[in-house]
């Protein structure tokens, strides 16, 4: 459970706080078996249907995607997307931002982009998101409110039409897409991703939400493919 003693915390992390609530019971050595047992069906299964899918992995790791999520338990990167490892490089932390100053997210875009060469950076938020909701509710929690402090400063500027939305809960929820379009920004004007245009190199990056709700993802049709669209939407 992320965030403690809120009342955002059971819904917006339900997964997390559902295991939490029965931590005597379930974090016992029985639930790590379960995980082992399920891997190595899961392995078998693979191999069942694909004998080489193993082998082409260890060798090589080739995939077109970087994803950029949130650490939310219940917006697994390749499983929503129905993909098999292999296929999404993937960095995910609280509230999927991208932080120009954070040399984690760098690592991962500088490594997706020059080394991977992916085709597509995708920003993927989610509605519900109890990063967005913890932002801007004005409780402390400690270190998070440093991390988040991008999403109250989108809050700020985007205070009079977010406020003027009377529903609390779609309040929150256009943050969350907001949130997404302005990381969407900030990965098109890093430097690695602007020198990766100047080099030719063709890499599109885009914004994404997903709703818990129903599983379904919503293109928000900000995607930004050159320089020049990058400067233009500032
Ligand atoms: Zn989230």
């Amino acid at each position: 459970m992320l965030f403690p003693g809120t009342s955002l915390s059971a819904p917006a992390l339900g997964g997390d706080a559902a295991l939490a609530a029965g931590a005597g019971r379930l974090y016992g050595c029985g639930m790590l078996d379960g995980l082992k047992s399920n891997n190595r069906a899961w392995a078998a299964r693979m191999v069942a249907t694909d004998p080489d899918f193993f082998k082409r992995l260890e060798h090589q790791q080739s995939p077109d995607y970087l994803w950029i999520g949130c650490s939310d338990s219940r917006v697994p990167a390749t499983q929503i997307v129905d993909v098999d490892p292999g296929q999404i490089f993937v960095h995910r932390n609280i509230a999927n931002l991208a932080p120009p100053q954070d040399a984690n997210y760098l690592s991962v875009l500088q490594y997706a982009v020059e080394v991977l060469k992916v085709k597509h950076v995708i920003v993927v938020g989610h509605y519900g998101c109890g990063g967005i909701a913890a932002a801007i509710d004005g409780a402390r929690r400690g270190l998070v409110d440093h991390w988040l402090h991008p999403v109250r400063e989108l809050y700020r500027e985007h205070r009079a039409a977010l406020e003027a939305i009377g529903d609390q809960r779609a309040r929150l929820d256009r943050l969350c897409e907001l949130n997404v379009i302005r990381q969407v920004r900030n990965v098109a004007a890093d430097l690695f991703v602007q020198e990766a245009w100047a080099r030719g190199q063709e890499v599109q990056v885009h914004g994404w939400i997903y709703a818990l709700g129903n599983g379904l993802i919503t293109d928000l049709g900000v995607t930004i493919a050159g320089a020049a669209e990058a400067e233009r939407l500032g």
